[in-house]
């Protein structure tokens, strides 16, 4: 069989985009922190921190050291733990933030104003020169001691354009390493996000960071068609926690650039580590892993039908676009119930290391779809059956076929 072209990566016309050369920017120490639940101590942000630099992302966003005393201290201890990682802390555009935040050892800081409407006349109450003037100084002083930064707007999808592009045009010519497009509220579609990305492509020369919340359900498939425009950085938080109902999950990310690179996301991320990373933060922001979670849901790698299964036991690929294998992850085909089919029951019956026909097989099969008719039966209770089944199928009655067996 000849090999195939993957259907999912970039075409040769999209000459902008970044899908196969990105970098995340992890948050779950920062927009985490926003999550209705959370609380870190310094010891689990070392651990979650530690866990995340393991894993191979290129930065790890923290809390501004402006939020509190201890936030400050935690910020310092992390940026003395000598990760691979590249440490920033998220401050806003002021001169004495920066100062704070340059004083804690980071690698970069990740400065953030309002210019959408609402945010000008309802937070801040600025006007766009006081804006422009404000991110000049902030820039430059950070810029002077060294560090990366990364200018970025908040609410970027209901900001005036006009007033975006100028605003990004200054800074790129002040010489950031990034700005930042922020959808604060999660109202931006992919259509727009591409449009807006490739717009300010055509505008700046640094990198273009991108921030997505995910109210409407679309912060994946934004920080998609964001890298498809031409961003280089996406932000993510580990389950997706923040702010409300959070932003890019980590997970989730890593599952749609897989399918668009398997080699690259493979190279770059330890993406065996993604459930016990999402374990340790669920369990320190006292939640459940969701059922349907990208990649480590309890059913995310369950097949189910009995067509699935047949095809899914020939050939994963089939029905499934992520091997669970490179997510250390085991594939499952659920039998006990009336959905079933004769394939999968087979499967099970080699594993159990019994010996039926595919005749017996089909006989057997139809009995677990009688009694699934009227409750599913678990795995347990399908085994017993295969093993009477097969102990009978010894003694056949005079069809040649065991009795129906009993089961509970
Ligand atoms: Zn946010």
């Amino acid at each position: 069989m000849t090999e195939q072209r993957n259907p999912y990566a970039s075409a040769v016309s999209d000459y902008l985009s970044r899908v196969d050369n990105f970098a995340i920017i992890e948050s779950t120490l920062r927009e985490g922190e926003q999550f209705a639940n959370a609380f870190f101590d310094t010891a689990k942000k070392i651990e979650i921190a530690k866990a995340l630099d393991e894993f191979g992302v290129e930065y790890l966003e923290l809390t501004s050291p402006a939020a509190s005393e201890q936030s400050r201290d935690d910020c310092k201890a992390i940026c003395q733990l000598g990760l691979k990682a590249k440490i920033l802390t998220h401050v806003r555009c002021h001169m004495d933030d920066a100062r704070l935040a340059v004083d804690t050892g980071v690698d970069g800081l990740d400065v953030v104003i309002g210019t959408s409407s609402f945010l000008r006349k309802f937070s801040h109450g600025k006007d766009m020169d006081y804006i422009t003037q404000q991110a000049t100084e902030v820039v430059n002083y950070i810029k002077s001691t060294g560090l990366e930064v990364r200018f970025s707007s908040e609410d970027s999808f209901r900001s005036d354009l006009v007033d975006l592009l100028n605003i990004y045009r200054t800074v790129d010519k002040l010489g950031v390493n990034r700005v930042g497009i922020a959808d604060t509220v999660g109202c931006a579609n992919p259509r727009q996000v591409y449009e807006l990305v490739r717009t300010l492509r055509g505008v700046v020369s640094c990198d273009i960071e991108c921030h997505f919340h995910n109210d409407t359900g679309c912060a994946i498939a934004n920080a998609y068609a964001a890298l498809e425009a031409g961003a280089t950085h996406i932000d993510t938080s580990v389950l997706g926690i923040g702010e409300r109902n959070g932003i890019t999950p980590l997970g989730g990310l890593c599952a749609r650039m897989y399918v668009v690179g398997r080699e690259y996301i493979m190279g770059k991320y330890k993406l065996e580590m993604l459930r016990d990373i999402e374990n340790l933060v669920a369990e320190a922001v006292d939640i459940q892993v969701p059922f349907n979670n990208y990649i480590t849901g309890y059913c995310a790698f369950t097949h189910k039908a009995g067509i699935h299964a047949k095809a899914i036991l020939n050939n994963p690929s089939t029905y499934e676009i992520l091997k669970p294998e490179d997510f250390g992850m085991t594939r499952y085909v659920s039998i006990g119930h009336r959905l079933t089919g004769w394939n999968a029951v087979k499967n099970r019956v080699q594993q159990l290391g019994l010996e039926l026909s595919d005749e017996q097989v089909k006989h057997v099969t139809a009995q677990i779809k009688l009694l699934a008719d009227i409750r599913p039966q678990s795995l347990e209770n399908v085994d017993t059956l295969l093993r009477t089944f097969h102990e009978k199928a010894k003694h056949p009655n005079s069809d040649g076929f065991p009795q129906l067996v009993e089961t509970q």
